[in-house]
């Protein structure tokens, strides 16, 4: 039996402006979005079973039609009119609901890797555009690099001048909807008056664009976000913000040394998710 073992990286937001709702209901963003080396694990194994099986065993990440994972991989199988079965099984070191893309990493996960083991040779274009239909945040991790994403997440250029950094992240244990948020945000007639820049010498550069216009909602929810942030500026983060729709924080540090201690003295301090990573 042919199987394959692949990391899906999650992301967070160094910049996340709302700029408008559409028509359809979506909101054309404009995020600066960068992956980071907390990975969901992804077994793929190709089988005689006709079929897309996934399992999680995560609770709240459904097995089986209801996983973006399957979905990617029934879409793939569709489009190949093969008979194989593929198995898939994940182990999720991402929190779930917590605006890190660990869903949307694995859908893009499962797509480039059902990709190269049924020799369908799709282009990364393809794959992307396969991918938005799963999810708008799908096709940056197919994309692979540190990008300014526009439209609903998909128009994707690369930002090759980003420092690399490390980060201390914190997730307080609750789970945000993204409907809920966007439900809930108010938007204002000031919109995408600020340019972003494109090249960063240092951390202290990349603090300079940190904003997301997310955060005032779900901290109006829930306070421990912001008190999260607060934290981790006092002990010694560059800068902090909450990633996507949240609830999870994110402080940026220069170097290990320092994130390590700021994530000791924030495990002590409570029930939380508590992790340092490094940039990808
Ligand atoms: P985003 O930042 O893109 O909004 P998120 O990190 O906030 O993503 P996810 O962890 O991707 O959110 O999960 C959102 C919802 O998707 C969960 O409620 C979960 O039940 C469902 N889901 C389906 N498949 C998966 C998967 N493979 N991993 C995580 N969640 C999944």
């Amino acid at each position: 039996m042919k199987t394959m073992k692949l990391k899906a990286p999650a992301k967070v937001n160094y910049r996340l402006d709302v700029l408008r709702r559409r028509p359809d209901g979506y909101h054309d963003l404009r995020m600066i979005m960068q992956r980071i080396d907390l990975c969901d694990d992804i077994e793929i194994a190709l089988s005689d079973t006709p079929g897309v099986r996934v399992t999680c065993g995560r609770e709240g990440v459904p097995d089986g039609p209801g996983n973006i994972a399957w979905r990617a991989a029934d879409a793939l199988l569709r489009l190949s009119g093969t008979q194989v079965g593929i198995d898939i099984a994940i182990t999720k070191n991402i929190p779930v609901a917590a605006g890190l893309g660990g869903g949307s990493s694995d859908a893009a996960t499962v797509l480039m890797g059902v990709n190269e083991m049924l020799g369908l040779g799709l282009s990364t274009e393809r794959l992307m555009e396969i991918g938005v239909t799963l999810g708008a945040d799908v096709p940056f991790f197919i994309f692979g690099k540190t990008a300014l994403a526009e439209g609903i997440g998909e128009v994707l250029t690369a930002l090759e001048e980003v420092p690399p950094a490390w980060l201390v992240i914190v997730n307080p244990n609750i789970h945000v909807s993204t409907a809920w948020v966007y439900q809930n945000l108010q938007l204002t007639g000031e919109r995408n008056r600020v340019n972003i820049p494109r090249f960063f010498k240092d951390v202290s550069a990349v603090c300079t664009v940190l904003a997301n216009d997310l955060e005032p909602v779900t901290v109006g929810k829930f306070s421990v976000v912001g008190e999260i942030k607060e934290r981790l500026i006092e002990r010694g983060a560059a800068g902090a913000l909450m990633s996507g729709s949240g609830p999870t924080v994110f402080g940026l540090f220069e170097a290990e040394e320092g994130a390590r201690r700021a994530a000791h003295d924030i495990t002590e301090a409570g029930n939380w998710f508590v992790a340092v990573v490094k940039t990808l």
